[in-house]
């Protein structure tokens, strides 16, 4: 690996005498990145592999994740079924080839995991146990007790360690995506130890940034999950597809949004209002608690806007119950639940039911790619909760994403590394030097060496409460174009905007304020995706329109950049054997 010589350092100007260069260059450290570079080095112990993240991989967002990961590996289930049940969750907007591919992989990927040491909760008999979730037929979720998203990530992480042609650049910041005659060449980040910025170059780069959930006030998502790979991709000319379907979790803390995970409704949980009844006998009579998430959340919005829920300082809720499960079942399985309840709610559950409403917690959406993770780019490639394959089209079943990390990451890491084989490596020359330099421009002089204008925490929180208010669980036509009018004034406001902190070691403001302008272009384009899809389906749900229409949208929104601003056209979703049908459960 070349020694660091980036000209960058400090904001003095001057060319890039040397640039660092790998292979194949993997930009994030989560379950999906992490697995990508498994899968390239595996392909080829011969190529020289990097993974650049914003934190060090272990504090990556999959590291939260409770719940489980589903995988067809019992008797009584099957591939068909997992499939249909992915897919009819989706409320049809998923490409089938995609999700028949996926349902296919899960098995062989899980069986990896466990045996590169993944501490899978087990049967008496051995097998790993596997447990129910939303929208699920059978009981198909592997399950780590309630922390699956530690130990797959421990996993994936140590075996990493495993290959001595993995690099790692920790605590890096990727800022732009360097193109070259149409080719992916690499990308300007800043390592944030010393605040230099770099150009790593490679012949391949994977995106496996995870979500945007940040957009939002009220979420589930850690502080990192800022879109930053969406934007990039997006800037670079891939369009966001079916951006408009986020997703809202039915049981977070109302204080905080922290996750109460859906084991605890897959292990036998109750949600209750203030009458004592399991409200979902009126929505989800078949599946009661075990129903998908879209129809959960909006559930309970109605339980609390008919006088059926309960208020509280942080707004109103509804009760998850758990104390019927007994303190053995609760220790064993919802040890991390109870815990975050106690800590952050004051309720032990094995006595006491406990607060939560609905908040966002995934996206559906994301960087266009094809089963290979490819985005149309040559050399550029996505993964993860970034990406939309889309095998979760308007809305995700719990436990199918943490799968979708392996299998795509994996898919993703080979196509990767199959691409990179045939390239020659790029040279830091004109113009990708000139496209350096102005990335540099932006950061240094543009962001922070900006003097006066506002502050970017009010610009964020300005943002956050838009989305929340007219991009949220319920969606109308005034509200999605006055959210449009918001955001393209917080982009004007934000070219305007300065950072205090003008010093160069881990400057947290200065990343924030990258970060807040890679979620603002994300977030115009979850808007404007949702203006136009005039139809309800999965969890996009528009007052005015409130019904699904197959004739008009059976499609995938692309929001291609077009003058800084989304221009929306449609793709085909592919059917293979599954016709759109009515969603009921
Ligand atoms: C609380 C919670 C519980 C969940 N539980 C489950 C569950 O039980 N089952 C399930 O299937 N799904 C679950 N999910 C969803 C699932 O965990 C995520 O969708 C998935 O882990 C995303 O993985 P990822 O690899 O795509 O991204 P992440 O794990 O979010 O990793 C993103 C990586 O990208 C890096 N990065 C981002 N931007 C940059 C940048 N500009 N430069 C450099 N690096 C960057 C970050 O540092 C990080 O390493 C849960 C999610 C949450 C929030």
């Amino acid at each position: 690996m070349p020694a660091i010589e980036a000209g960058f350092a400090r904001g003095i100007k001057g060319p890039i005498v040397e640039s660092l260069s790998h292979d194949i260059l993997i930009i994030g450290g989560g379950g999906a990145g992490l697995r990508a570079a498994i899968a390239a080095a595996e392909h080829n112990p011969k190529l020289d592999i990097a993974i650049a993240s914003k934190t060090y991989p272990m504090r990556s967002h999959t590291v939260s994740a409770e719940g489980g990961m589903a995988a067809a590996t019992r008797e009584y289930d099957s591939l068909d079924k997992h499939a249909f049940d992915t897919i009819k969750g989706s409320d049809f907007l998923a490409d089938q080839d995609a999700v028949e591919y996926f349902v296919s992989e899960c098995p062989r990927e899980a069986v990896l995991l466990e045996h590169w040491g993944c501490p899978f909760s087990r049967d008496p008999d051995g097998r790993i146990s596997v447990r129910a979730f939303g929208g699920m037929s059978v009981k198909r979720t592997l399950f780590a007790g309630d922390k699956i998203g530690f130990h797959m990530l421990h996993t994936l992480f140590q075996t990493t360690l495993k290959h001595e042609n993995i690099h790692r650049y920790d605590e890096w910041f990727a800022t732009s995506i360097l193109v070259e005659d149409g080719h992916a060449s690499g990308v300007t980040a800043i390592n944030m130890r010393t605040g230099e910025m770099s150009s790593i170059l490679a012949k391949a780069v994977v995106l496996s940034t995870g979500g945007c959930g940040r957009i939002y006030k009220f979420t589930t998502n850690g502080w990192i999950k800022t879109g930053d790979g969406m934007a990039l991709a997006y800037r670079a000319g891939v369009p966001l597809k079916d951006m408009e379907m986020v997703q809202f979790h039915p049981t977070l803390l109302p204080n905080t949004g922290i996750l109460m995970t859906e084991a605890a409704r897959g292990e036998g949980g109750y949600l209750i209002n203030k009458d004592g009844e399991r409200f979902l006998k009126r929505y989800l009579p078949g599946k009661m608690e075990l129903g998908p998430r879209d129809i959960i959340s909006r559930s309970e919005m109605t339980e609390i806007k008919e006088g059926r829920g309960f208020e509280g300082p942080y707004g109103s809720y509804v009760l998850l119950d758990i104390r019927h499960l007994g303190e053995d079942v609760i220790n064993k399985k919802l040890s991390f639940l109870k815990e975050l309840a106690e800590k952050y709610a004051g309720v032990d559950p094995v006595h006491e039911p406990i607060p939560v409403r609905p908040g966002q917690h995934y996206i559906m959406g994301g960087v266009n790619t094809d089963k290979t993770g490819y985005t149309g780019i040559p050399g550029l490639y996505g993964a993860g909760e970034m990406a939309c394959v889309s095998i979760n089209g308007a809305n995700r079943l719990g436990s199918n994403s943490l799968t979708e990390c392996l299998v795509f990451g994996a898919a993703a890491g080979k196509a990767a590394a199959e691409y990179a084989m045939r390239q020659s490596m790029p040279h830091l020359g004109n113009p990708l030097q000139g496209v350096a330099m102005e990335e540099e421009t932006r950061v240094y002089d543009q962001v922070l060496k900006h003097e006066g204008g506002e502050r970017i925490s009010s610009i964020r929180s300005e943002m956050q409460s838009t989305m929340d208010e007219s991009v949220g669980i319920y969606r109308d036509e005034n509200g999605l174009s006055q959210a449009t009018r918001k955001i393209a004034e917080l982009k004007d406001r934000m070219r305007n905007a300065s950072v205090e902190d003008r010093d160069h070691v881990f400057n947290t403001e200065l990343i924030s304020a990258l970060e807040l302008d890679f979620m603002l272009d994300v977030a115009e384009t979850i808007a404007y995706s949702a203006l136009y899809r005039r139809e309800s389906r999965g969890a996009h749900t528009r007052t005015d329109y409130t019904n699904r229409d197959d004739a008009q949208f059976l499609k995938h929104s692309m929001a291609y950049r077009d003058h800084g601003r989304p221009r929306i056209q449609y793709s085909p979703v592919t059917i293979t054997r599954w016709q759109p049908e009515a969603r009921v459960y």
